[in-house]
């Protein structure tokens, strides 16, 4: 890249943003960013190493003889370059996060300090099972509130995500139908049609075929259609609750007797636990088994590609199949089954190397203990009170695509939008230029032009307020019939604007090569 010709390459205003163009191409302390490897010059370093010794080649004419094509940067050029990369994510610790299904809520400072204790932060898998009994004593302590808080008898605690968490659940379920001899038949698994992609997904990667149970116009499962469907080919059902229109499945109960009835389980994905933790317990609702992701409800940090972990609770039928490893204590011991012939049941083996995320674990653990059993339930309730807040702040002036009370989510149609030529997609890209993430956008597919916001209860209730005018304020411009051309040009203030996003996905541009112009890499 040249410098001397500024970064914007003489490309001089953006137009429609109206403001000038600067010669870094920065927009304050909205700073350019190249990659690291178009911001280094050959044969600078930041370290001082000293010669290699002289070793015997052994490489029989394999030794590399052109340039490894390592980027050289001083260390003052690596921190900054680091530094500005770090600030250009929004975040959770920046401020309201509404992404709906999500759950970003703030994760307590408390939770980050337990986890790097040194006796914690610093475990190594391989460690002698000798040397980390307090670390065992940990995940069996968390697997009992996780147990206690569902009301179930067994938790599997490898899984590393919630979709894993699901796939784990739903081997369970087909190892359970195997050991009736009922797996061949039984090949349908039904699921809602505001599902969760992940939950098909799981269903058809195990070779289960999907049907999908249409929602009633109260924004819940169709009960009628359900039992409709319900028959001697069934393996489960996959249900969200409360399900991603953000509403509790009021016949739930109807839901699980029917699904038992007709010799089938009931798979609960358990990812909006955050609205019923410490108010309802999955296992009374007669749920075979649910995956929790601990990034969500119990405030380990998630966004951006993970870590996750999504520990499954397993019903008494379910649980001989759980995989291991287990923990379990013999005496004052605790030790770890690793394979079938040292634990109960017959385990459909291992999912995961090692034993879980400990990080993940561990702060899920802090959490719950520092929260207790009256903080974890004001946890849910205030969260369902934040949505129900937004909700009828909102009501007015945005379009609620269900009637009543929600529970943690708040979800409008584009109805208000109608003949404004403004689109879910534009109304959301006008939130970046007021400082705000995007709610998740066109999810439940049920919903038309679906807005899900799913404020948390870790919002202030002015930031909150703040979050609402913005919305109120969007919604009426849109409304007055002559910002369409406005909103088109959103955002004017982030540092690129309108994305090609069929390229970008059609075509992802995974790796530099030096022949791409700085401008086609940003881009
Ligand atoms: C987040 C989520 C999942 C998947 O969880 P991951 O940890 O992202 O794999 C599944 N179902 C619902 C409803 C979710 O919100």
């Amino acid at each position: 890249m040249d410098r001397s010709q500024g970064r914007t390459g003489g490309i001089v205003s953006d137009g429609a943003s109206a403001a000038p163009a600067t010669f870094t191409g920065n927009k304050a302390l909205q700073i350019e960013e190249p990659l690291i490897f178009e911001m280094g010059q050959p044969g600078r370093c930041g370290v001082d190493l000293p010669e290699p010794p002289k070793v015997k080649d052994r490489l029989n004419g394999l030794r590399r003889t052109g340039e490894i094509g390592l980027p050289g940067l001083s260390e003052p050029q690596v921190v900054q370059h680091y530094t500005r990369l770090s600030q250009k994510n929004y975040a959770i610790d920046m401020g309201v996060y509404p992404l709906g299904s999500c759950t970003m809520k703030h994760n307590p400072r408390i939770n980050e300090k337990v986890a790097r204790l040194p006796g914690i932060g610093d475990l190594h898998p391989l460690q002698p099972v000798s040397t980390v009994q307090g670390a065992l004593a940990l995940i069996d302590a968390l697997a009992h509130w996780l147990k206690t808080l569902t009301g179930m008898p067994a938790v599997a605690m490898s899984p590393a995500a919630g979709a894993h968490g699901e796939m784990c659940g739903m081997m369970a379920i087909a190892a359970a139908l195997e050991a009736k001899g009922e797996r061949a038949e039984r090949k349908i698994v039904l699921a809602p049609e505001s599902a969760h992609g992940t939950n098909p997904a799981t269903a058809a990667a195990l070779g289960f075929i999907v049907k999908p149970i249409p929602a009633n116009d109260r924004g819940r499962v169709d009960l009628a259609a359900l039992k409709a469907a319900l028959g001697p080919e069934v393996a489960a059902i996959m249900l969200t609750n409360p399900n991603t229109c953000g509403l509790f499945e009021s016949e739930i109960i109807e839901i699980s007797q029917a699904v038992h009835e007709a010799g089938a389980y009931f798979y609960c994905d358990g990812a909006n636990f955050n609205a019923i933790v410490g108010r309802v317990r999955p296992g009374d609702l007669g749920v075979d088994c649910m995956h929790i992701n601990l990034h969500k409800t119990f405030s380990t940090p998630h966004g951006g590609g993970g870590p996750g972990a999504g520990p499954v609770v397993l019903s008494a039928a379910l649980a001989p199949y759980a995989p291991y490893p287990w923990i379990v204590k013999n005496g004052d011991t605790w030790s770890v089954a690793e394979d079938g012939s040292t634990v109960d049941g017959t385990p459909l083996g291992r999912l995961k190397a090692f034993h879980g995320q400990m990080g993940m674990f561990t702060r899920a653990l802090a959490y719950i203990m520092s929260h207790g059993a009256d903080g974890l339930k004001q946890v849910a309730e205030d969260a369902v009170l934040s949505a129900n807040y937004v909700m009828a702040a909102l009501k007015d002036v945005m379009t609620p695509a269900f009637e009543g009370p929600c529970m943690h989510e708040a979800l409008f149609d584009d109805g208000f939008l109608k003949d404004t030529g403004v689109s879910t997609l534009d109304f959301a890209k006008a939130m970046i230029d007021e400082g705000y993430h995007p709610m998740t956008m066109y999810f439940p597919l049920v919903v038309h032009g679906a807005m899900l916001v799913e404020p948390t209860e870790s919002q202030a209730k002015e930031d909150l307020d703040l979050f609402i005018g913005a919305l109120r304020s969007l919604a009426e411009r849109a409304k007055s019939g002559t910002a369409a051309e406005d909103f088109k040009a959103a955002p004017r203030f982030a540092p690129r604007r309108r994305l090609d996003e069929t390229l970008a996905a059609r075509k992802p541009v995974l790796r530099w090569r030096p022949s791409n112009s700085f401008k086609q890499a940003a881009e």
